[in-house]
């Protein structure tokens, strides 16, 4: 349950658990609902901005006393919506809990290929993929021979954006914030090199190193002191793609950005975007990874945990880096 609206750091006791509510597994027979067993549920970092009470977010804020909203691997018990029926699998938008009722169901997916990890639809082959996907093909229009540079890039979405510059044939360096997650960029996902900027007393000392001719591509997943650094070694003509500022997200107040006239200076594009906005291209997107997960060629790391009662922790945990590839939670296996 979301407990109220949150300042700063979110915290357990902003997600208390209810163990008392009752669940009805059959939907009465006018309803064009469709009833849910919950699977899989994704922890995302665009939650902690429906904590805050803002109007007018791209996103409504939680109810306080409400069910947890987000995305998730489900399977479908009842459905009075023509569009589903019993057995189906889905992914897409549901609650925090064992069982949901979606009445009216335009954020569900069916899922087609289940030759593949079901919990892959709450990462690579759901929305952290499609973001990867837009944000670095549409976006940054990547050539074969580029500079790019990801930060959080051993998350759900950067892995993801360093594997697809490989594949492009760019360069690529990530930034993450311990050696566990910078070992794995460089020996599982294949980055060319990679950094913990948590042990990097100067950033842009750190990316002159790394970018000695500078980035023709940057995908931004922190923002603050990162971004910064970032528009000092950016080459003229680069692009941004601002796909997440996840270092601001539980400050009372969002910092300036400094170093900002070289976007005037180097002809810099800079891009932000709603991943939600651009799903007409997720048939396109399936076409594209599902061989390259099939051949190998592109891996993807999970953190799993189990049960709905660590959901809370979980998603917290991405705000502390204390989540190794995408987070993700068990609720039912089948
Ligand atoms: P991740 O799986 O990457 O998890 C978040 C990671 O961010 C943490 O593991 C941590 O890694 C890093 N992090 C946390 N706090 C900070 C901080 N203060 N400074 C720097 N890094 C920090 O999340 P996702 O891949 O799901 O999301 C990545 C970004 O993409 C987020 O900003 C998210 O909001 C954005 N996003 C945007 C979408 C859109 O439509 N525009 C859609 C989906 C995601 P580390 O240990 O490396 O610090």
């Amino acid at each position: 349950i979301f407990k109220d609206y949150v300042n700063g750091f979110p915290k357990e006791s902003d997600m208390p658990f209810n163990s008392s509510a009752t669940v009805h597994l059959k939907l009465p027979d006018d309803s064009n609902a469709v009833l849910l067993k919950n699977l899989y549920l994704s922890c995302d970092p665009y939650m902690r901005a429906r904590m805050n009470k803002t109007e007018g977010s791209y996103f409504e804020p939680f109810t306080p006393g409400s069910t947890i909203l987000g995305l998730g691997v489900s399977k479908v018990v009842d459905s009075g919506n023509s569009n589903f029926k019993k057995g189906d699998l889905v992914w897409g938008g549901t609650g925090w809990e064992e069982y949901s009722i979606i009445n009216a169901p335009q954020f569900l997916f069916k899922i087609q290929d289940t030759d593949v990890p079901l919990s892959y639809y709450t990462g690579i082959l759901g929305m952290p993929g499609m973001t990867a996907y837009y944000g670095f093909y549409e976006i940054c229009a990547p050539k074969k021979g580029e500079y790019v540079f990801v930060s959080a890039a051993s998350g759900a979405v950067g892995q993801l954006v360093g594997q697809f510059a490989k594949l492009t044939g760019c360069y690529v360096v990530g930034s993450a914030g311990t050696k566990e997650k910078v070992d794995l960029l460089k020996n599982k996902f294949g980055f060319d090199e990679a950094f913990n900027y948590k042990e990097e007393q100067d950033l842009d000392a750190a990316l002159k190193k790394y970018f000695p001719e500078g980035i023709d591509i940057y995908f931004e997943n922190v923002g603050g002191k990162m971004l910064e650094a970032v528009l000092l070694n950016m080459r003229e003509n680069g692009r941004i793609s601002v796909c997440g500022l996840i270092s601001q997200y539980n400050l009372v107040e969002e910092e300036g950005v400094k170093n900002f006239f070289c976007v005037i200076t180097k002809r810099l594009l800079l891009k932000g975007f709603i991943i939600i906005d651009h799903f007409n291209l997720y048939p396109k997107y399936l076409e594209m990874v599902m061989p390259l997960i099939k051949e190998g060629k592109i891996c993807y790391i999970e953190d799993i945990v189990e049960g709905l009662e660590n959901a809370p922790s979980a998603l917290i945990g991405l705000f502390s880096g204390k989540n190794v590839g995408k987070q993700v939670v068990v609720v039912a296996r089948e």
